[in-house]
């Protein structure tokens, strides 16, 4: 039986009440194995870890030796490799397909692009004129935050979570990492390999457990935390902008969206299709990014529906290490029951489904997952819950428009303001429309390209800060200025 135990101080470590709950493969709900949930009392231990460490060798270590040591992390990763991927695709019961190209090989990456960023970025510096003649010589210094509480989702479980080790690391910080009670397994494993790369023990700490009353509050509302980076639902990041406002604590904020595409009939229609299939489709529609609002300009209305039907028709449900799979199952049962709620709920509100929309028959052996069919609703009023709110799983509405105004109207006509996607080959429009949009990232006949130099975030209730290249030295660092009198 697989154990998930606590990494605390460069050691793993059972929970001292015995208390654990069930992790569950939703390919076939399997039990993996057993997951330990920290009590307040190892929580402490974990953040007193990670405060004791600053002052060890990791505060004394050079830049470059610490850069040295974390991208001897990334390789490390990337040596074990099948590791890695196995656990992820065990939890999340993702292809191995998709998680080769995307989590784990991205996850590495994360461990070698900020340290760069740190190492090449500079500071200010501003010669002061004062009463005298002699003038002063301000000088910014950027200095470790302290402890970084990391609260990481579980959909991509290695990528954004290292996304936030990643730079934390990098600029001198420790963490205690909450990783979501769903998937705990790559968090865990990366504790080997902090002590195969020699990383000082505390550096790098782990709690398993949940969010209200468990490991998630206990952290988030420890006073030696200094600062909170949090990936998940608004509703959850509501609760933890409280539990930071005592101590005054920093917090960073990636969270839920409902991401618009707009499709202009001016667009490579493949090119749309095929991105748009990616946006709503992959990993079951459990990206942050992903589009659940897509509009078409309606001389192409028709036939992108048609291509879109085709290739969700296509679309192979299978294990993970399938290598014709290109679709899994969503993260959980209890992930699925919502999902499915959202399903009923848009037919109750008038939607046509144009296909999926239900449960799939997968066959005895796998009927006990969380498998779900990929979906596409037209007809839909703007304001259907199903517009509305996000569903988190593989679906789009998809509604025609008729002028731009019309569709970034359509497409800005949300609480939440994450990602867009914007289909089209007249590069001015692009670039009149993306200026309009509200939101964090907007991608033009693409989606989810990634350049880790780029700023992360999202604007309205999607989020609050930005991480990625050199805005994550803001949250990750405190800027002293260091005024010296001539
Ligand atoms: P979630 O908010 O339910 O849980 C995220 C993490 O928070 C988990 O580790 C959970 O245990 C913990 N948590 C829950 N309540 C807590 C509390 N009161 N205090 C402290 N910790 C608490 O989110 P999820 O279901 O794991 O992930 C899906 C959500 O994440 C979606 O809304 C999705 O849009 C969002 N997401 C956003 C981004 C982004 O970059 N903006 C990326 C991925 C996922």
């Amino acid at each position: 039986m697989n154990e998930f135990k606590h990494f605390i101080n460069g050691a793993y470590v059972a929970s001292a009440s015995g208390k654990t709950f069930e992790n569950r493969c939703p390919v076939d709900n399997s039990l993996i194995g057993l997951v330990h949930e920290a009590s307040r009392e190892e929580v402490d231990q974990a953040v007193k870890a990670a405060k004791a460490a600053l002052k060890g060798p990791w505060g004394k270590m050079t830049q470059a030796a610490r850069t040295a040591m974390l991208n001897r992390v990334a390789d490390r990763i990337n040596e074990r490799f099948d590791e890695f991927l196995a656990a992820e695709c065990r939890d999340t019961g993702k292809p191995y397909s998709i998680a080769s190209h995307i989590d784990i090989p991205r996850g590495a990456a994360n461990f070698t692009a900020f340290s760069e960023t740190l190492a090449n970025h500079p500071t200010e510096a501003f010669k002061l004129d004062t009463p005298d003649g002699l003038g002063a010589l301000n000088v910014g210094q950027r200095t470790p935050k302290g402890v970084i509480a990391v609260i990481s989702p579980w959909n991509l479980p290695l990528l954004l979570m290292t996304f936030k080790v990643g730079p934390a690391l990098a600029c001198g910080n420790t963490v205690v990492v909450k990783p979501s009670e769903e998937t705990p397994a790559t968090t865990t494993l990366l504790g080997e390999v902090m002590n195969e790369c020699g990383v000082p023990p505390g550096v790098f700490n782990v709690v398993h457990g949940f969010g209200p009353n468990s490991a998630g509050e206990f952290l988030t509302t420890h006073p030696l935390v200094n600062a909170i980076t949090f990936t998940g639902e608004t509703r959850t990041g509501e609760a933890i902008m409280k539990a930071a406002s005592v101590g005054l604590r920093n917090i960073s904020m990636e969270l839920g969206g409902k991401n618009p595409a707009i499709v202009f009939a001016d667009c490579d229609l493949e090119k749309a299709v095929e991105g748009t299939m990616r946006s709503a489709f992959v990993n079951c529609g459990q990206v942050c990014l992903g589009t659940e609002r897509v509009y078409i300009e309606r001389p192409v209305y028709d036939a992108f529906l048609k291509r879109m039907k085709e290739q969700v028709a296509k679309l192979k449900l299978g294990r993970p290490e399938d290598p014709a799979a290109n679709f899994g199952p969503l993260v959980s049962l209890e992930h699925r029951n919502k999902v499915k709620y959202y399903y009923d709920l848009a037919v109750e509100e008038g939607a046509t489904v144009e296909i999926g929309g239900g449960i799939p028959d997968m066959g005895e052996a796998l009927n006990g997952g969380a498998w779900i069919e990929p979906t596409i609703w037209t007809g839909l009023s703007d304001d259907a819950r199903v517009i509305r709110e996000e569903i988190f799983g593989p679906c789009c509405h998809i509604r025609p428009f008729d002028t731009e105004e019309e569709a970034i109207q359509l497409a800005n006509d949300t609480e939440y303001g994450l990602a867009a996607a914007i289909w089209t080959e007249n590069s001015s429009r692009a670039i009149r429309v993306a200026e309009q949009i509200e939101a964090g990232l907007v991608w033009v006949n693409s989606w989810f390209l990634r350049d880790l130099r780029t700023a992360f975030g999202g604007a309205k209730q999607s989020g609050i800060g930005r991480e990625g290249g050199v805005h994550g030295l803001e949250f990750y660092t405190e800027l002293k200025n260091i005024c010296i009198k001539l």
